[in-house]
């Protein structure tokens, strides 16, 4: 078992950070917890999941301090569902916050809490801000409301400026080994070994990807489909067809994948308020609800952009696989299951080429986050992944 088994369930998604939950929950024990934290850790890795479960872990009612983020109570089941009258979660869908968003955040953080102990700011992108908003949030930092706790998230500690850095507790979270992932799949859910290996591999480690993934058949299809992608284009007709075949297949995924989130959160919800799964709900108690669809809502629009940019990364591992087998470096391979494939085509293909390929999918995930229709951005990845002896006829091309 990981140790892991014996923290309280709220910090049962963190596999592979027991690090990162001893510091939290002893913080969240002690009662006292610094008005400010920063997140960081490579994508994947966890961090507004750490977040959240450290929010948990502050407003949870059980009686003992050791317990917190008992994973049950109405307030563990409403932050976890995002409806924490006292938990505010900033994501947001454009490239960066605006500065009235901040604004808004700031003086909400004036009030006293409603009902939990603390008033939480979670903020997920806190590298998307600009200075102006950081300034203003700052200054919020500097004097803090009492009862408030800022959670900033970003990839490193350098991706916020250095006067925020400066006043926040710092939280390091890592990439999972691909073991600890699979291990926890099989311990906390039950799931066959074989295929929670499968689903931590081909995940790279992200649980809640890997979860979906050793769940549920039709996320395991629409991702072979992603993977096969690049082993399919014989033609430059196929370049057309197969970008506007990964639109559309990432659409599917988005929509699947929220639907079975957003009925789980549902259910938690009606749990937390008591009520059973179809019953209805009474009029006092419909702002709970209103406020889960609109978080809904909101993610829903951002799911499909996340997804496509989830199949990027799934892209980008077929090639690493590629160039592990080119370079002959005996890594195991995160698409284990197509090693014969890979390695033809990797005999097809040269290691410059295999680059030039994780290049322009790079490209375009930077131009996707930057809002570039998506089928422009990936037709233009899709011809770089054209065989090399048909790019070879394209001087223009020739690097
Ligand atoms: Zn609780």
């Amino acid at each position: 078992m990981t140790a892991l088994a014996d923290a309280a369930p709220a910090w049962s998604d963190l596999a592979g950070q027991q690090a990162a939950v001893e510091q939290l929950s002893r913080a969240a024990a002690a009662d006292n917890p610094t008005h400010a934290w920063l997140f960081t850790g490579p994508p994947g890795s966890g961090r507004s999941n750490a977040a959240r479960a450290f929010a948990q872990a502050l407003q949870c009612e059980v009686e003992d301090p050791a317990r917190r983020g008992c994973g049950h109570c109405a307030a563990c089941l409403t932050v976890a569902a995002g409806t924490h009258a006292d938990v505010k979660i900033m994501a947001t869908e454009n490239v960066t916050y605006k500065i009235d968003e901040i604004r808004e955040l700031i003086s909400v953080a004036q009030d006293r809490p409603s009902s939990g102990r603390w008033r939480i700011f979670i903020i997920e992108d806190a590298d998307r801000m600009t200075e102006r908003a950081t300034n203003v949030l700052l200054k919020a930092i500097e004097e803090p409301p009492p009862r408030t706790v800022w959670m900033l998230c970003a990839p490193s500690p350098a991706d916020v400026l250095v006067t925020i850095r400066s006043r926040c507790r710092p939280v390091g979270l890592r990439i999972p080994s691909v073991q600890s992932v699979a291990d926890l799949l099989v311990e906390r859910d039950g799931l066959d070994p074989a295929l929670a290996l499968f689903a931590a591999r081909a995940s790279q480690s992200h649980v809640g990807m890997a979860r979906r993934l050793a769940r549920d058949e039709g996320a395991r299809q629409r991702r072979e489909s992603v993977v096969h992608l690049p082993l399919r284009i014989q033609a430059t007709s196929d370049a057309v067809a197969l970008a506007k075949e990964l639109v559309e297949v990432t659409q599917q995924e988005a929509k699947a994948s929220a639907e079975v989130r957003n009925a789980e959160e549902k259910a938690g919800l009606m749990r937390a308020l008591g009520l059973e799964e179809n019953e209805k709900v009474p009029a006092k108690l419909r702002h709970h609800v209103k406020r889960l669809e609109d978080s809904q809502s909101a993610r829903n629009k951002r799911s499909v952009h996340d997804t496509l940019d989830r199949a990027m990364i799934d892209l980008t591992g077929v090639f690493r696989d590629v160039l592990a087998l080119q370079l002959e470096t005996g890594a195991d391979l995160i698409n284990e299951h197509l090693r014969d494939e890979l390695a033809s085509y990797a005999r097809s293909a040269t290691a410059d080429r295999t680059v030039a390929r994780i290049d322009a999918v790079a490209t375009a995930r930077h131009r996707l986050a930057g809002n570039v229709p998506p089928l422009l951005a990936l037709e233009a990845m899709t011809t770089s992944f054209l065989p090399d002896r048909i790019l070879d006829r394209r001087p223009a091309e020739r690097s």
